[in-house]
């Protein structure tokens, strides 16, 4: 078919362009053979590395590169035997509707089924995760946005209340504050404090016990002290779910400290709040309700692709205040106050208003596709199944001499290491560190690494939808074997 427009770039061949790419992706997703994306790199980046085209390639050769180059060189993140870090890919329906997104969807605002879906899935997703039907939510680009809105509503109450419009005016002259964490918590909070203008170094690191979950009591004489030195709390953040190793910060009591103090309670749920869903847990997230704002992160345990963060806050006008583009000409001026003839007439939920972003896609739409395809029980299930892997590899690991569990798993993580009799911190260190890599080497299974009360820890978290009890029994032998091999050699 000729191109009916006169730009050169293709606006139809849709079904034929997306078939053409279709069993390259098929192939990528059996995970099969070895990875080799790491190894080859210099082979194929060779060939993606050209100058500037001046004149085109054409679709088809475009679709033939991202078929032959592109995709079998992706990242194999959603691997059945891949645990690493927080992330995995995308279930299917989340795909199809993110693709749909793109294509009928591409904006969030305006009278359009997309845009309704964000508030559709921002509804769902409070209610799944138990959090107060009167809070107001935004879907923002993932976690470290999602942080970052509730921080700014954050210092908005709090200037506010001192005759500031931080927002407004920023934050001059010489008063002092603090934000109040655990020393687990997220780097990305840290990073918020510092683009909020905060400031990272007043992000106060609480000790933690060690359950490295927050120290209440420490937490309550740091607010004491700096209460009576005049420096003003700007936020409690309590981690539901740290990224280290799972665990929950006690939100009750903070939610305690927080009305005591005055003070606003922030959660960061992006990794864990989903885990509320398992009844084992729940009671470990009590208080979460009482938060003024919660993160959470949509693109990890409901895998949906990433790109997907939501915040919620409890008083929507003050995330209005702190993130309002302002009224513009442009936008405001043609939008028509009367009868509503035309989906351009009416914006609809104005979520750039209370977010960083004017322009952004619908990703409502990706959690609302996998909460209308598998529901809550289905989610619950997934949550629950992957919690439970984390204890069978527990279990396993207890079981085994030469295996050594560093904490308790609380949700999906277990963190453990291959330990040797005779072998001092530093030299399991090293044997771990060089399993760690031939791990990554073999690429069948795949953890991410940290360190829990200053040990090297083997540390898989369970989100991913294909991961089964198998692979987790395969880690803990791989683990075992290779560490009974490289051992000789450190
Ligand atoms: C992943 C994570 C973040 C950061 O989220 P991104 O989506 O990676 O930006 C923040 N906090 C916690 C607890 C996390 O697990």
């Amino acid at each position: 078919m000729e191109n009916p427009t006169p730009d050169p770039s293709e606006t139809g061949r849709l079904s034929e362009s997306l078939a053409a790419i279709l069993p390259s992706l098929e192939a990528f997703n059996q995970f099969d053979g070895s990875d080799n994306a790491g190894r080859d790199r210099a082979n194929w980046t060779a060939l993606l590395d050209r100058s500037l085209p001046q004149s085109g390639a054409g679709l088809d050769e475009v679709l033939r590169e991202l078929s032959e180059i592109v995709i079998p060189n992706g990242l194999r993140n959603g691997a059945p035997g891949f645990s690493g870090w927080v992330t995995t890919a995308p279930t299917t329906s989340a795909v199809a509707a993110t693709l749909a997104s793109t294509v009928a969807g591409s904006q969030r605002y305006w009278i359009q089924a997309f845009h309704h879906l964000e508030a559709v899935a921002l509804r769902w997703l409070a209610e799944l995760l138990c959090l107060p039907a009167e809070h107001a939510g935004v879907f923002v680009s993932g976690g470290s946005v999602a942080n970052l809105i509730g921080l700014g509503a954050a210092r908005q109450f709090v200037f506010e209340k001192a005759g500031i419009d931080p927002a407004r005016d920023g934050l001059a002259g010489d008063r002092r504050w603090r934000i109040y964490a655990s020393s687990e918590v997220h780097h990305v909070v840290t990073r918020a404090a510092g683009v909020l203008g905060l400031g990272r170094s007043n992000v106060c690191a609480v000790k933690t016990g060690t359950d490295l979950r927050i120290d209440v009591a420490a937490l309550r004489e740091q607010l004491l002290t700096d209460r009576n030195d005049g420096i003003l709390p700007v936020a409690i953040v309590a981690t539901a779910g740290t990224v280290n190793t799972g665990v929950i910060d006690p939100i009750e009591a903070m939610a305690d400290l927080a009305a005591e103090f005055g003070v606003w309670l922030h959660v960061d749920g992006a990794y864990g709040l989903p885990g509320i869903l398992d009844p084992r847990v729940v009671d470990l997230f009590r208080g979460v309700e009482r938060a003024d704002s919660v993160a959470v992160d949509p693109h990890k345990w409901l895998a949906v692709p990433v790109g997907c963060g939501a915040t919620f806050v409890r008083n929507r006008g003050l995330i209005g205040r702190a993130f309002t583009m302002e009224t513009a000409e442009y936008l405001e001026g043609s939008v028509s106050d009367g009868p509503v003839d035309s989906p351009f007439d009416d914006f609809g939920e104005t979520y750039f208003h209370w977010s960083v972003e004017q322009s952004a896609p619908s990703r409502g739409v990706q959690v609302w596709a996998v909460l209308r395809e598998i529901g809550a029980d289905g989610m619950r299930a997934r949550v629950v199944r992957d919690n439970s892997f984390a204890r069978q590899l527990a279990d396993h690991v207890q079981a085994d001499n030469r295996l050594e569990l560093l904490a308790d798993p609380v949700l999906s993580i277990c963190c453990f290491r291959y330990r040797r009799p005779g072998f001092d911190e530093e030299r399991l260190a090293t044997v771990n560190g060089a399993i760690m890599r031939q791990l990554r080497a073999d690429g069948v299974c795949v953890p991410s690494a940290t360190t829990v009360n200053g040990r090297y820890a083997i540390r898989p978290c369970f989100i991913n939808p294909r991961t089964t009890a198998r692979d987790v029994e395969e880690l803990a032998r791989r683990v075992r074997r290779h560490g009974d091999e490289l051992s000789t050699a450190v």
